[in-house]
């Protein structure tokens, strides 16, 4: 008996796009997706999870009895790891990235928010064909982390947070989102368009509370003035860095998300993402101080800051929130939808 599996877009919108995840050619497992039309509220057990019913509108195969199936177990992704492409389920996939992502210590709700959104981006990323040859990477500055290392106790609750957000995603419009996540915003994440130039409107300026026992929160780096000159003048060649330093910083702007959005130095304009880029800080969230000789820069948070906050997911958790409510707080104006595959046996 053979057995294929077809997986369908129930949102009739989405029909039109017949592969999402796999080009032609790949030697994954030809599938569509089958998202309900609803918001899913989510059953408190993986068994739960799979027993749970198809939409009534989808649409079977004709000649075939169609089985609903779990999403994470029968879908594989195309894993480019050191180098080579391996094919693994996306369950065995999420479990590497919530390895690499997040401590197994934090709560299973804030576990099961960065499944979902963890999820959520890697299909995205498959979607967008971002590599050639593979789904997606395990590098974390290109894709997301990835890792199979991990204690058997880590296992255990990664396995849970998936099974138990089996198949569902973030949505937007009936489109996955790009469910960007970071470490820890210093009490307010930032816009998409702050920090890269173009407004998402589901990645927006949240309140992150709760996040100030993240290791290094708030971290001062002292900068010799000359090594400070030295590396911006490389960069903006007409910056005048004559004079004290204390006379070289102008006024400043900041963005909704707290962090620094423009500062004049030496008569230039220069942008937080890019003093940030150059000198290495942990976040844009910063406060500069000045002496004679030397630079001090005061860094609040840590990582992009757009969209969940992690140590935010945690203390959201810690707060009674589950998994649902701490996505749907960083995603501004989302839905979370489940991905269903039908097994067709011939
Ligand atoms: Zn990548």
């Amino acid at each position: 008996m053979k057995r294929f599996f077809i997986c369908l877009f129930f949102v009739v919108a989405l029909c039109c796009t017949p592969f999402l995840l796999f080009p032609e050619g790949s030697a994954a497992p030809f599938w569509k997706d089958i998202m309900s039309t609803e918001p899913v509220v989510p059953s408190d057990s993986a068994q739960e999870a799979e027993a749970a019913a198809p939409d009534e509108e989808a649409t079977e195969p004709a000649g075939s009895e169609t089985v609903s199936q779990p999403f994470d177990s029968q879908v594989t992704l195309r894993v480019l790891v050191g180098g080579e492409v391996t094919e693994m389920t996306v369950a065995d996939y999420l479990k590497g990235t919530l390895a690499a992502e997040m401590p197994s210590d934090f709560p299973m709700e804030a576990l099961k928010a960065q499944a979902v959104a963890s999820r959520t981006f890697a299909l995205k990323q498959a979607e967008a064909g971002k590599h050639s040859n593979a789904d997606i990477c395990t590098d974390s500055s290109c894709c997301q982390g990835w890792t199979s290392e991990m204690s058997d106790e880590a296992m255990t609750r990664f396995s849970q947070a998936v099974a138990e957000t089996d198949g569902l995603v973030v949505t937007y419009g009936d489109s996955l989102i790009d469910a960007t996540f970071f470490s820890c915003s210093g009490g307010r994440t930032e816009a998409a368009v702050a920090v890269w130039g173009s407004d998402i409107p589901y990645l927006q300026s949240v309140e992150s509370p709760g996040e100030e026992d993240a290791p290094r929160y708030q971290e001062t780096v002292v900068l010799d003035a000359d090594y400070f000159a030295d590396l911006l003048q490389e960069a903006y060649p007409e910056m005048n860095l004559s004079g004290p330093p204390r006379a070289w910083f102008g006024p400043f702007t900041r963005t909704e998300g707290g962090g620094l959005d423009i500062v004049f130095i030496g008569g230039v304009r220069v942008e937080g993402t890019t003093l940030r880029r150059l000198f290495s800080l942990r976040s844009t969230n910063l406060d500069i101080s000045v002496t004679e000789d030397n630079i001090q820069i005061t860094t609040t948070g840590f990582g992009h800051r757009v969209g969940m906050s992690q140590y935010g997911a945690r203390a959201m958790a810690e707060g009674g929130a589950d998994f649902e409510e701490i996505l749907l707080h960083y995603y501004t104006g989302t839905e979370i939808k489940k991905l269903l595959c039908q097994t067709a046996e011939q």
